[in-house]
């Protein structure tokens, strides 16, 4: 092929526009095709037809070409519009087909999570989304030619165009100032589910809150910690705490669900907390909360990271603390006591893929208990109900409710499935808690054994069309908060303690701010932080403390 036949061959021209109309489209798209959840929200709120909503969808528009124009630099504009645009279709997912909000513990939680967890959440669905919402225009803007004015020219018009459009913005506002203020008000997820706005900014917020935690000092807590008293037998305290996944109230039937998904549980002499709450709705925030002196009010993510917790103090008072993980790590809970991570051992007898079932925790538990020589505290914190692979959480002995979904698409199940799949999980964890006390109650002659379970958080299972968990505190439904909480006493634990008055508590309201305190008191540790205002157990306790 000669030079000239090159030249003369016809050339593909690639479609030109303008950089402040390529803006404009762009600011549309989000807001229409992003904002599915958003709509939603805003037309239940609103009411339809409303000319409050004809406001909302001018001033938006006019809000996001605003901001698109001003970003349309020369050279960033498509990498800008293919970030934006690829955000929002990722963050559309999530929140228009599990209801999740996109704040900053969210964020936190998808990127402390295990490479197995998230695999989970990239189904099929999930690429399909990104290839249509996201992939495509992406590649459409990619493949586009940008036309940009000289620079003060360009400068000028954009000032004039963004000026406009911000204009036009403030004016709509005005015009319904008292509708907006009082909606938004009320109705703080309608704000929150505003996308891509909300990721983006809990994204910023994020990496700039973990630079500002990369030069954290720890500081110590209850130094003075010290077993107050040994056993009236001499026998060494052991505790297992069990930090729980997922595993929400409703559906415990030691609670009142209908299923009788705690068969085993049922028949020991435990404790049940009928009125529980969570401190977060995520693990990132619940399980340094938990194990945190800080209440749900008082605690943050830089002070639970800041200052040492339960299993520090535990350890000053020269407590054997060690803390085995099935589930995505310690949220740094246990950096400074001995750790083992199931998923990274990998034993094929219980995992698959770096995921292992709860058995795991109950192989090894015997022999650890009977090594025990001094008081003691094993953390058990488990995979529990995680979803949305229930159906990966609990043996197939224990798939009692079926059909059960099996699969992480949760939108390929019915909700009867999906119901189904988690409450086999919350039977296994019943078996996993019932299996932990059997073997405690095995070694009475030799130790004096309790439990003590708490789960993290609950679960949304399609009510008010939500799902998985995570949302924002405030707006959080019950299913996400409502934990069950189970206690269970050996014979000489249980000595001290007047029934009558810890069958009482048991239908108070009670909560995570209850775990650091509650078990400071069981392993009778004597310290200036432990509060017993805090302690579940310290107003049922007669003039036999020292159990
Ligand atoms: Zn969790």
């Amino acid at each position: 092929m000669s030079l000239e036949t090159l030249s003369t061959a016809p050339r593909l021209t690639r479609p030109a526009i303008g950089s402040a109309t390529l803006s404009v489209i762009v600011a549309l798209y989000l807001v229409v095709v992003a904002n599915r959840t958003f709509w939603t929200k805003a037309v239940d709120y609103l009411g339809v037809p409303s000319f409050a909503l004809v406001l909302l969808g001018i001033g938006l528009f006019a809000l996001f070409s605003a901001i698109c124009v001003a970003v349309s630099v020369k050279y960033l504009t498509k990498p800008l519009f293919i970030l934006l645009i690829m955000s929002a279709a990722a963050a559309s997912r999530f929140m228009d087909h599990f209801g999740t909000i996109i704040d900053v513990d969210m964020i936190r939680n998808a990127a402390e999570t295990t490479g197995s967890e998230a695999g989970h959440l990239l189904t099929a669905g999930f690429v399909m989304h990104m290839a249509l919402f996201g992939v495509l225009p992406s590649v459409l803007i990619a493949l586009v030619r940008i036309r940009h004015r000289p620079f003060f020219q360009k400068f000028k018009w954009n000032l004039a165009v963004v000026l406009s459009f911000l204009a036009v913005f403030v004016s709509v506002s005005l015009a319904n100032v008292r509708t907006f203020a009082a909606t938004t008000r009320e109705h703080r997820d309608l704000v929150a589910t505003l996308n891509p706005v909300l990721p983006i900014v809990s994204a910023v917020r994020y990496v700039m809150a973990s630079e500002g935690e990369k030069n954290i000092v720890v500081q110590p807590l209850g130094t003075d910690a010290h077993v107050v008293a040994p056993t009236v037998s001499g026998k060494p305290r052991v505790t297992v705490i069990v930090a729980g996944e997922t595993a929400r109230a409703e559906n415990f039937s030691l609670g009142g669900y209908a299923r009788d998904t705690n068969p085993e549980l049922a028949r020991q002499d435990i404790r049940y907390f009928t009125d529980t709450s969570s401190c977060g709705t995520a693990t990132a925030v619940s399980l340094p909360c938990m194990f945190s002196i800080f209440t749900r009010r008082g605690y943050t993510h830089e002070k639970g990271l800041e200052t040492e917790n339960l299993v520090d103090v535990l350890s000053h008072a020269s407590i054997r603390t060690e803390w085995w993980d099935n589930n995505t790590g310690s949220k740094a809970v246990a950096k400074r006591i001995a750790y083992t991570s199931f998923s990274d051992i990998n034993d094929p007898r219980f995992c698959k893929d770096h995921e292992c079932i709860d058995a795991v925790h109950l192989d090894r538990l015997g022999a650890w208990l009977d090594a025990v020589k001094g008081d003691s505290v094993l953390v058990i914190h488990q995979i529990g109900s995680h979803g949305p692979a229930y159906f990966q959480r609990y043996p197939d002995a224990f798939r009692k409710f079926t059909p059960d979904c099996r699969t992480a698409e949760l939108g390929n199940c019915s909700r009867d499935e999906i119901v189904n799949a988690y409450d086999n999980t919350i039977l296994y964890t019943d078996h996993v808690l019932s299996t932990v006390i059997d073997m405690l109650k095995a070694r009475e002659d030799r130790m004096a054994g309790s439990m003590i379970y708490m789960s993290d958080h609950g679960e949304s299972l399609g009510e008010h069309g939500l799902y998985l968990h995570g949302a924002p505190y405030f707006i959080a439904p019950s299913q996400q908060t409502h934990v069950p909480f189970v206690l269970w006493l050996g014979g000489q634990a249980k000595a001290g303690i007047d029934a009558a008055c810890l069958a009482h508590k048991t239908g108070e309201p009670q909560s995570h701010d209850n775990l650091f305190h509650t078990v400071l008191g069981m392993l009778n540790v004597a310290t200036k932080v432990y509060d017993p205002a805090l302690d579940v157990l310290a107003s049922c306790r007669g003039g036999a403390a020292a159990s």
